[in-house]
């Protein structure tokens, strides 16, 4: 397949946000975007990188009223002599044909959507953000797009990918957060979609997320859906817990979304020689570690915060808190790493790091 560049008119182009500490997440969007569909007949095709355009849609097509829709998460980092870095992006690519398998939709073509990736960040190289810990985030989704309500998989499809500018996750420094154990709501079951990066689980979320809010937590932290006892993951995150001198995550039997920051921070404690096992823990193993002090450090995984130390765990009217309330030393180490060798500062000994100009 042939892939098109139509780049924007400059008199089309939009300003550039000057001031990256206002620039926050997911609110501001480049000039460009790549966009392509499918339909039965002649597979994927009209690939194109074109001006950021809204869609047209019609109002009965099966992702408004169903859901069938994945997306990615992933950025591209400014590191020094200018150099424009990906982080395990095939990864990312890889897990989208996972979910779309999940959802009954026509995969794509890593290479191809690879190398149209990467000509759209450098299209739109300007937009990526110089300050420190700001990066371009990427967000690939694909949606179904019949115009039909009856209640089966579509057969038409659009993949397209927006980039935009993302302000640092933590602008007053690395700042441990709050969370809320949901005993109430659920956000998924071993075999259904939970393992898919799909628009399903976040609707199923919110609610939960709202209440969350409310009593000041910043994020919900998930128990099973059966037992309603061992410890899943955060909202947009995975999690990990250090009890002593191990550290434990929850292990991906279904009902996880397997992060890829999940999978680096376990190859990267198990370089540096710490203990980690993937294994079933419930809340009332974290909440007695917790009183006997054996609980040092929880944080979570995720591409916006990388890492993210837990200071305050919520259940059932209590608070625990974790590390005295600030970020613990594996926590810190475990970010400088991740950071340093997403922005090309130190060598990566993994060959997770891909620099593309
Ligand atoms: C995207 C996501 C994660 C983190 O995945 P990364 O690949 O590390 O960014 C964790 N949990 C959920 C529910 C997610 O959607």
């Amino acid at each position: 397949m042939e892939l098109r560049v139509l780049p924007v008119e400059a008199s089309q182009k939009k300003p550039i946000p000057t001031d990256d500490a206002k620039l926050g997440f997911g609110r501001v969007f480049s000039d460009h975007m790549f966009q392509m569909e499918y339909s039965t007949a002649k597979g994927w095709h009209n690939a194109r990188i074109e001006p950021y355009h809204e869609l047209s849609l019609d109002p009965a097509c099966t992702v408004l009223h169903y859901g069938q829709e994945a997306f990615e998460g992933l950025k591209a980092y400014r590191g020094d002599q200018d150099g424009i870095f990906l982080f395990r992006h095939r990864d990312n690519l890889r897990r989208m044909n996972a979910s779309c398998r999940r959802l009954v939709m026509p995969e794509i073509d890593i290479d191809f959507v690879s190398d149209a990736l990467k000509k759209l960040v450098l299209l739109d190289r300007d937009w990526i953000p110089r300050s420190p810990g700001c990066a371009l985030y990427i967000r690939p989704n694909i949606i179904g797009v019949d115009p039909f309500l009856g209640v089966k998989p579509a057969e038409s499809f659009i993949f397209y990918i927006i980039v935009g500018p993302v302000g640092a996750y933590y602008p007053e420094g690395f700042n441990p957060v709050s969370i809320w154990v949901s005993d109430r709501y659920v956000r998924a079951v071993r075999g259904g979609i939970g393992e898919a990066k799909t628009g399903g689980n976040y609707a199923a979320s919110l609610l939960a997320q709202k209440e969350a809010k409310q009593k000041g937590f910043s994020q919900v932290l998930w128990l099973d859906a059966i037992h309603r006892k061992y410890i899943e993951e955060v909202g947009t995150m995975n999690i990990f817990f250090m009890f002593d001198d191990e550290v434990a995550t929850s292990p991906l039997d279904g009902s996880i979304l397997p992060g890829i920051t999940r999978d680096s921070v376990i190859q990267i404690l198990r370089k540096w020689g710490v203990p980690v096992v993937e294994r079933k823990f419930s809340i009332d193993e974290v909440i007695s570690a917790q009183k006997s002090g054996a609980l040092k450090e929880v944080f979570g995984t995720g591409t916006a915060a990388i890492i993210s130390p837990v200071a305050t765990i919520h259940y059932q009217g209590h608070n625990y808190t974790v590390a005295d309330g600030k970020t613990g030393p594996l926590s810190q180490r475990l970010y400088d790493f991740l950071l340093d060798i997403q922005y090309g500062r130190k060598p990566d000994p993994f060959g997770w790091v891909e620099r593309i100009d």
